[in-house]
């Protein structure tokens, strides 16, 4: 409100104690109040009341006189100053917020309400200035503001990074050679990379937003993949190496090996399944190719020698006494070499029947006790050097199939003598755990390190610091625990690398029924 004339006053008349009445109510104000005279040279402060003494840190008398600017100090550029001297021009009333400096140097916010007075012909002869020290509020402000700016600047990193890690990823998925999908909760498509569109020749518009189960001619709807599938959420338990063989829209009939996982950033995007598909018909085609030839080439040289073996027997028992010893010697080294040939032929036989699932279980009864002692005896005259240590007994006999289990006892048997040349002694213990038998052979050869034991029980692993030093194909433990698993048994080990190493089965004692795995 401007107080344009005497009129407005409450109090009207040039009475003195009115007048000392209206200086102490413009004194008891807690806003600073000036008024400068527009009628003289540079506007000067002819009245300051005591809250503007209180507010600018100066005496009345060091006011009075002066210019409202000298409040500014050095900042004399300030948008509001412009706003100031249009108002004054224009005889109008302003607020503006302005930087103002106190007496010491403080820096304090000024809240100027600037009014002007008239006169008697409507020209501006004064302006009263109202101030309020805001800082306060200007500081909290200045404060939100900040604050404001930090947090955006936090956001525009955050989305910086998370949009740089999204190009990252894409980049990754996109460059992967196989095919891959996310899948949301409901097991819809949320993306595809490249790779899985080629693969099964379709495009995005056939595959986004689109349930993993009706895509294609619903390949993946196979009961058994739904259960696993929906398992991987709740419990993080991936889907692996999960085989579909099918006859696929526009591709024709394809092995496909199924991964999937839940994917995990940073504890985020906990819900979504990351599928990677990859197309392995053409490397189960060529591993099946050589399974054949070496199933065909092993049967091939089976016959053969066979009939080598017959007339290297022939001959030993045809040899006349008398003749040079060296020549039974050399005849009976040659029938070893023709054994050790027929053993290896025998396991490539067994191996391949294994792959093709040919492998024939006899049911026989066996006596452990007998079997293994009998195992031992014939080892212990082969191998003179080493000490063989039979401990424990069962006293059941297990349905098992006889020639398979003796196969796997003499294959353990023969590594851990082969593979324990500075070490004499070899220790095989049988007991009844539970409702099995268990077989430990100990020796306390090289050993075999933690890498290596995931390892050799595939085919053709060989460990690579001895391989070179001792024969071998690297199928025997293989050949093992097929068999210790068809019979219901698990084969396993237990070693140090420099101490030796201790393989276990375990057998069923009741027979296994048909059905179980
Ligand atoms: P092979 O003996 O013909 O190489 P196996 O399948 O019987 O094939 O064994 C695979 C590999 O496991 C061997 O090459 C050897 O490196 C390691 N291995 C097997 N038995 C032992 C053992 N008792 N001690 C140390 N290493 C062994």
């Amino acid at each position: 409100m401007s107080i344009n004339h005497a009129s407005d006053l409450p109090i009207s008349g040039n009475d003195p104690a009115n007048i000392k009445l209206l200086k102490s109510a413009l004194d008891s104000s807690i806003s600073g109040i000036i008024i400068t005279d527009n009628t003289q040279f540079d506007n000067p402060i002819i009245y300051c009341n005591k809250a503007f003494e209180v507010l600018s840190g100066y005496l009345r008398e060091e006011v009075i006189g002066r210019n409202c600017r000298f409040l500014q100090g050095n900042e004399r550029n300030q948008q509001a100053r412009e706003d100031i001297r249009k108002a004054v021009t224009e005889g109008e009333s302003i607020t503006v917020e302005l930087r103002n400096y106190r007496k010491g140097g403080e820096l304090f916010w000024n809240e100027l309400y600037i009014s002007p007075i008239l006169g008697e012909a409507g020209q501006v002869t004064h302006f009263i200035g109202v101030q309020n020290d805001i800082t306060r509020r200007k500081n909290a402000e200045e404060n939100l503001q900040h604050e404001r700016e930090q947090v955006e600047l936090k956001i525009e990193k955050r989305t910086r990074e998370l949009n740089e890690n999204r190009e990252y990823l894409d980049s990754i998925i996109q460059t992967i050679r196989q095919g891959l999908i996310v899948l949301d909760p409901e097991y819809k498509v949320i993306s595809a990379n490249d790779f899985f569109l080629k693969t099964f020749k379709v495009e995005n518009r056939d595959t986004i937003g689109r349930s993993l189960y009706d895509l294609g001619n619903g390949q993946w709807d196979i009961k058994q993949l739904r259960v696993l599938l929906e398992q991987i959420l709740p419990t993080n338990n991936p889907v692996l190496d999960f085989e579909v063989d099918h006859e696929f829209p526009h591709i024709g009939r394809k092995l496909m090996l199924l991964n999937a996982h839940r994917i995990e950033i940073e504890g985020s995007f906990k819900d979504r399944i990351l599928i990677a598909i990859e197309d392995i018909t053409q490397i189960r085609a060529s591993e099946n190719r050589k399974d054949d030839f070496l199933s065909v080439s092993s049967h091939e040289l089976k016959t053969p020698l066979t009939t080598i073996k017959g007339y290297n027997q022939t001959i030993l028992r045809l040899l006349p006494a008398d003749i040079n010893p060296k020549i039974p010697m050399m005849v009976n080294k040659s029938g070893k070499q023709i054994d050790r040939l027929q053993n290896i032929i025998t396991s490539l036989l067994e191996m391949s029947r294994i792959q093709s699932g040919k492998l024939v279980l006899d049911a026989d009864s066996i006596d452990m006790n007998i079997l293994i002692k009998e195992m031992l005896e014939e080892a212990q005259e082969g191998n003179p050097e080493h000490i063989l240590i039979f401990e424990g007994q069962t006293n059941h006999t297990i349905p098992a199939d006889e020639s398979q289990i003796s196969q796997v006892l003499q294959n353990l048997i023969t590594n851990a003598i082969k593979y324990s040349p500075d070490s004499r002694k070899i220790k095989l213990m049988l007991t009844e755990v539970s409702n099995y038998i268990k077989v430990s052979i100990t020796d306390y050869g090289f050993g075999i390190s933690q890498e290596d034991q995931k390892m050799i029980f595939d085919r053709f692993f060989r460990v690579s610091t001895i391989q070179k030093h001792f024969p071998g194909m690297g199928i025997g433990l293989y050949i093992c625990a097929q068999i210790i698993k068809q019979h219901g048994g698990t084969l396993w080990v237990d070693s140090e690398p420099g101490k030796g190493a201790t393989f276990s089965f375990t057998l069923p004692i009741k027979a296994k029924e048909s059905g179980d795995e």
